[in-house]
């Protein structure tokens, strides 16, 4: 751990008046003397004054000398918000260096670029390691521009982004020297990155080739917000295999490859599945646009039975 020794430069000083004169402003381990100047000093650590501990805005101060944006304004506003962090991480944000994001493309559709974080956001204080524990490696992030980042516009347009998006951090495109918000699609019902979102971001991934069952399947993944049950999803027919026809029911059956979807793996920022090469059960789907919520009610009926 990181410690600040203050000398003690008169041994006879040391009372318990004076130790909790100390105390208010450090938490106080003990004392220790360098051998050479013989000077006895206090092993101390920075306290946060409003949580009378090591809070996460010390850890934050600490390293107020280690990053810069090359912008006073963006510098004064990141720290703010690190300083505010005593207990909780959600609001917090940092400084990103550029070469911390890769795969940076141009969306057209929304006016920004996606691209992937490496680090992930800080989520945690790590005492062993003592650094930030970060979450969602590699994880989708939204990169907005600030095109003015002087001290009165930045807030008012800060506050309006936040309202759609998670806000990690700013980063800077050292080419083009423009600033950009670091941020993570959130879903204005969870006020998080839901699965709903993790589903949304997978949309241009795939198709069936028919607009009618795209849009139903959309739906369905848009309205799994905290739970993957009754999710839907477009399924390779090559994922299949042994299909095989039962005269007797008049269905397929046959075995899914990937089995189906039932957890959000943020490690691999991708869809933890169950039941890999299940048997499964195939029913055609005469006209697509009969596609509807009534169907599918029928179908889950019959597979419960
Ligand atoms: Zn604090
Ligand atoms: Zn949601």
């Amino acid at each position: 751990m990181i410690i600040t020794l203050k000398s003690l430069s008169n041994p006879k000083e040391i009372t318990l008046d004076l130790m909790n004169e100390i105390k208010t402003d450090y938490e106080f381990y003990g004392i220790t003397q360098d051998p050479q100047t013989k000077n006895y000093m206090m092993v101390l650590n920075d306290k946060c004054k409003k949580c009378n501990k090591v809070c996460y805005a010390i850890y934050f101060q600490r390293n107020f000398e280690s990053w810069t944006s090359g912008n006073d304004d963006i510098n004064k506003f990141i720290q703010d918000a690190q300083l505010s962090a005593h207990n909780d991480l959600k609001e917090t944000l940092e400084w990103i260096p550029y070469d911390r994001i890769y795969n940076i493309k141009y969306v057209e559709k929304i006016h920004a670029y996606k691209a992937n974080w490496i680090d992930g956001y800080i989520n945690q204080w790590d005492n062993k390691s003592d650094n930030w524990k970060r979450k969602d490696k590699n994880m989708i992030i939204t990169l907005i521009s600030i095109n003015n980042p002087n001290s009165l516009t930045i807030l008012d347009f800060i506050n309006e982004i936040k309202m759609d998006y998670e806000f990690y951090g700013i980063t800077q495109n050292p080419r083009t020297k423009h600033y950009m918000m670091v941020l993570n699609d959130k879903c204005k019902k969870c006020n998080h990155a839901c699965y709903a979102i993790h589903f949304q971001q997978n949309f241009e991934s795939w198709t069936s080739g028919n607009d009618d069952i795209d849009k139903f399947i959309q739906n369905t993944q848009l309205s799994a917000h905290n739970s993957t049950k009754e999710v839907l999803e477009w399924i390779y027919y090559d994922k299949l295999c042994n299909i095989k026809y039962i005269e007797k029911i008049g269905v397929y059956k046959a075995n899914w490859i990937d089995g189906y979807i039932n957890d959000w793996d943020n490690e691999n920022q991708n869809w933890k599945r169950y039941g890999k090469s299940a048997i499964i059960v195939l029913k055609n789907l005469s006209n697509p646009k009969n596609i509807t919520l009534d169907v599918i009610n029928e179908v889950s009926f019959i597979n419960e039975i």
